[in-house]
């Protein structure tokens, strides 16, 4: 059987990445998911188990100190977000690729931790104020939630030199396309992950 590869997906939140991700996942090319545990509450359709494992802050920090995570982080003030060691293992072992959609933190510390395994993808906004008009059109935080994530952001694009490769999200078709053909290509001529760790 064919090992999976993985994939990664980073950017200040609003950029899009979600959208990109969502896409990829509707391709032809074996992703599953990595779902994170996350401490903050479910916004709009969100399912527990789909789109995060939506944990209690004791639950959250007591995995922490059995060491169940592969990284996590205090991504907002109060908000804690981390993959799972064990989604790692699940989707490995079901022989796909992972897609993994992390902060920027998180996502350089994955990169580092299985290099030339992992394809680390940061997806740009063309500019802040078009990522809190984003945010704001999609009304799914309160204004100080946002006003938070903008004051990050500046910050999180510090880390795009990170990552193997930027793509910018002006136009979403243009952004959907390249990051299918650097997936694919990725995929195709990267060497196969011989275990799952
Ligand atoms: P992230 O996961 O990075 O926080 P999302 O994927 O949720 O971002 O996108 C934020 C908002 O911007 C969503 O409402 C999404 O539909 C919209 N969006 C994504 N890409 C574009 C784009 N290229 N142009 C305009 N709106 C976009
Ligand atoms: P949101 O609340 O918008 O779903 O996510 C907020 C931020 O947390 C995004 O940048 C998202 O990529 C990041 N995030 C989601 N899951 C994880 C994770 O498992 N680890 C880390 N470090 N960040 C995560």
């Amino acid at each position: 059987m064919k090992e999976g590869k993985l994939v990664i997906f980073s950017a200040p939140s609003g950029a899009g990445k979600t959208t990109i991700v969502k896409h990829l996942l509707s391709l032809d090319l074996n992703f599953g998911f990595s779902i994170s545990a996350t401490t903050r509450k479910p916004r709009g359709a969100e399912q527990d188990g789909k789109d995060y494992y939506f944990l209690s802050p004791e639950d959250f920090r007591s995995r922490i100190d059995h060491d169940e995570f592969l990284e996590w982080e205090e991504v907002y003030p109060g908000c804690l977000y981390g993959t799972l060691k064990s989604e790692v293992d699940r989707i490995c072992k079901n022989g796909q690729n992972i897609l993994f959609d992390v902060d920027v933190v998180g996502g350089s510390n994955i990169k580092k931790y299985y290099r030339e395994k992992a394809l680390a993808v940061f997806i740009q906004p063309p500019s802040i104020q078009e990522l809190e008009n984003r945010l704001i059109a999609r009304s799914t935080d309160h204004i100080e939630v946002i006003k938070s994530r903008i004051a990050k952001a500046e910050h999180e694009l510090s880390y795009a030199n990170l990552f193997d490769i930027i793509i910018i999200n002006d136009r979403l078709d243009d952004a959907f396309r390249e990051a299918e053909d650097k997936v694919r290509q990725f995929l195709e001529k990267s060497p196969d992950w011989k275990n799952c760790n």
